[in-house]
């Protein structure tokens, strides 16, 4: 975490509440016979410059004013999904661990305030494998962080990080990503179990492909009884640009154009349904629904 005067000078004091005061997790949510809870990994400390990379001035200057975003840097939240249900503790990704960012890799504390030991999750699903999501499954002796679990990947995104040319091919820009998915899948690869898009990996747990931000990004669709929610991961970054401008070609997405083609049948489908989703980077806890708004979306938190 940024110490008090840091945060200030960075011109971040008007978000320094919110941030300095984390709700670590929530539990108010269930789907069916599932308890849910959101439990908090932090944040993280992002240039403004590379989230609105492209977008013209005047619409940056109207997002900014309109969500009251920081002028010189964005912070989104990280939420990770912590299913129970019938014996099983799911926890969707796993946080940033202690080698990513300062402001994040919280999750244990965040799994203690509820009283959820590492050892008591069974299942670890990842929607995909970039540090903010995957760097915290190894602690600080490089041993799995949670070492009772099935570590579920999508057979894509497996194949892609594990292989030895994507560090080489990825670009200067992600090269770190790339080797530090190899290194911490690697570390885990005895708890590891593939699945393909459209299988239902866990009782009650529907794999969706939604790539462009990874080759295997994936969301899940939670159901039970007749409920649902869904956990987009990175499908849709964030609540403000991604919303407003559907369309708009992501600086985080990998395949910036696969992205926005994935971002657009989503949101159109969340919407369409009616859908609860959780959102990995929308403000904590991210919870809530997509509707239309003309030709564009907006963000309803619930
Ligand atoms: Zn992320």
């Amino acid at each position: 975490m940024l110490c008090r005067r840091k945060f200030l000078s960075l011109g971040f004091g008007a978000v320094l509440a919110s941030k300095a005061t984390p709700a670590w997790s929530v539990s108010s949510l269930s789907v069916g016979d599932m308890k849910i809870d959101v439990v908090s990994d932090g944040h993280l400390n992002l240039p403004a410059n590379f989230t609105f990379s492209g977008l013209p001035e005047d619409k940056v200057k109207e997002l900014i004013q309109k969500y009251s975003l920081p002028t010189n840097g964005i912070q989104p939240d990280c939420n990770l999904t912590l299913v129970r249900q019938q014996g099983r503790a799911i926890l969707f990704d796993v946080g940033a661990g202690p080698n990513f960012m300062e402001s994040a890799g919280k999750v244990i504390d965040a799994l203690d305030a509820i009283d959820v030991d590492p050892s008591d999750i069974t299942d670890v699903v990842f929607t995909h494998a970039h540090p903010d999501h995957l760097w915290g499954v190894l602690d600080d002796f490089d041993d799995p962080m949670f070492p009772e679990a099935r570590h579920h990947i999508a057979a894509a995104e497996l194949d892609y990080w594990r292989d030895p040319n994507t560090v080489k091919s990825i670009g200067e820009a992600r090269q770190a990503f790339a080797a530090g998915a190899a290194r911490n899948l690697g570390a885990i690869d005895e708890l590891i179990s593939v699945f393909k898009p459209g299988q239902e990996i866990l009782p009650g747990i529907f794999a969706r492909l939604t790539p462009g931000h990874t080759p295997g990004h994936t969301s899940f669709e939670i159901r039970s009884g007749n409920q649902s929610l869904m956990v987009v991961g990175d499908a849709i970054v964030n609540h403000h640009l991604a919303f407003e401008y559907p369309a708009w070609e992501a600086n985080s997405d990998q395949d910036k154009s696969l992205g926005a083609n994935t971002r657009l049948q989503l949101l159109g489908d969340l919407a369409a349904n009616k859908t609860k989703i959780i959102g990995f980077h929308f403000p904590y806890p991210g919870v809530g629904y997509v509707e239309r708004n003309g030709t564009a979306y907006r963000w309803v938190a619930a």
